[in-house]
C-alpha cells in the first residue's frame, strides 16, 4: 500500500477505524520531520512490531521556548514522505497548526517531577508543549504502541509518566540513540553546525561515554561530573547547560551509583543546542551492591 498523507484528525480516525475493525495493531511514531536515520530506526522498529504504522509530522510551536529556533527548524515534508514511502509506512499524518490548536484551544498537559530540572530548567514551557502535543497525537491516532527515541531521554520519561497517569491505552517503546560514526547523536538540528562546530560536536558523546566508564569503574561521582563539564568547555562548547547523573526512571539526582542511572548533558555550539545521554550502571556494579 502506498503512503497516504493525511491532514485531518477525522481522516486519520476513519483509516484507523478500518484497521481496528480488521483486528490489526497500530503503531505511531511522532516526529517534527527533517527525518534522519534516527527517526527511520524508530519507524523500522514500529514496522516490525505492528501491522500498521502512522508517522506524524508536526513542528509543534508550543514546545519551542525560543522563536528563532522555531523559525529555523528545517521543514522538508516532501523529502520526508519520499523516505517513508518505500518502507511500508501507511500514513504520514501532517496536520497544520489550525487542525492541532484550533480557535479557542485552552488545554495544557503538565507533568511534574520528571519534567523538572535538566532540559526542563533551561527550556521553560518546553515539556508542557511536548506533553500536550503527545497526548493529542496518542488520542488522535488511537495507536496500541508509540515509539520514542532515547536521544530525548527526559522526554521519553515525561511521555511514560503522562501515559500512566492519564490511563492512555498505549504502550510506549523506547528506542536506542542512533549515532554518526564519530559518535555524534543524529539530530535534525545538526545541519545548522558549521564545519568547525561539526568537528567539535562528537566530543559531547565521547566525554559522556568516558565519564560513564569512570563512574562504572567506581570513580567519585561529583568529581567526575565536574571534570566532564570542564572537558566540554575545554573542547570548545560555548555554554554547558548541564551535565548530570540521574536515576534512569525518576530522573532524580544520583549521588551513589547503586541503581540504573543515566548521564545527561546539554551544551551549546554557537547558535546550536546539542543534547545527549548515555546509560550508566553496569550489571556487575549493581550485582555487587553498588559503589560509594
Ligand atoms: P524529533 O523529530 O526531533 O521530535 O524526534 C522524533 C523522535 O525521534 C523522538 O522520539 C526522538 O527521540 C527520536 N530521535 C531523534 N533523534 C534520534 C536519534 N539520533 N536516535 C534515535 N531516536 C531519535
Amino acid at each position: 500500500m502506498s503512503l497516504a498523507i493525511v491532514r485531518t484528525v477525522r481522516d486519520l480516525r476513519n483509516r484507523v477505524d478500518v484497521w481496528r475493525r480488521a483486528g490489526r495493531t497500530i503503531g505511531v511514531v511522532p516526529t517534527m520531520g527533517a527525518l534522519h536515520a534516527g527517526h527511520i530506526s524508530l519507524v523500522e522498529t514500529a514496522l516490525a512490531r505492528t501491522d500498521h504504522v502512522i508517522v506524524t509530522l508536526f513542528v509543534n510551536p508550543k514546545q519551542f521556548n525560543n522563536p528563532a529556533d522555531l523559525a529555523a527548524y528545517p521543514r522538508t515534508e516532501a523529502d520526508d514522505a519520499a523516505k517513508l514511502s518505500p518502507l511500508g509506512v501507511d500514513v504520514l499524518f501532517a496536520p497544520d497548526g489550525e487542525e492541532m490548536y484550533g480557535t479557542g484551544f485552552s488545554t495544557s498537559v503538565s507533568v511534574s517531577g520528571v519534567s523538572e530540572g535538566l532540559c526542563g530548567a533551561h527550556r521553560p514551557g518546553h515539556f508542557d508543549g511536548v506533553a500536550t502535543v503527545v497526548t493529542k497525537l496518542l488520542l488522535q491516532s488511537g495507536a496500541d504502541f508509540a515509539f520514542f527515541g532515547e536521544k530525548d531521554f527526559q522526554q521519553l520519561q515525561v511521555v511514560r509518566r503522562l501515559v500512566s497517569d492519564l490511563n492512555i491505552p498505549v504502550e510506549i517503546i523506547g528506542c536506542p540513540t542512533v549515532r554518526e560514526e564519530d559518535g555524534l547523536a543524529l539530530s535534525s538540528r545538526n545541519v545548522r553546525l558549521s564545519a568547525e562546530e561539526r568537528g567539535i560536536a562528537p566530543r559531547l558523546a565521547k566525554i559522556l561515554f568516558t565519564a560513564a566508564e569512570r563512574l562504572e569503574a567506581g570513580g567519585p561521582v561529583e568529581a567526575i561530573l565536574e571534570a566532564s563539564r570542564r572537558a566540554l568547555s575545554d573542547a570548545g562548547f560555548d555554554t554547558v547547560e548541564y551535565l548530570e547523573l540521574r536515576d534512569s526512571e525518576t530522573l532524580r539526582p544520583v549521588e551513589r551509583l547503586d541503581r540504573p542511572a543515566r548521564l545527561l548533558a546539554a551544551a551549546w555550539l554557537g547558535a546550536t543546542r546539542l543534547i545527549d545521554n548515555v546509560p550508566v550502571g553496569a550489571q556487575g556494579i549493581l550485582q555487587s551492591g553498588g559503589i560509594t
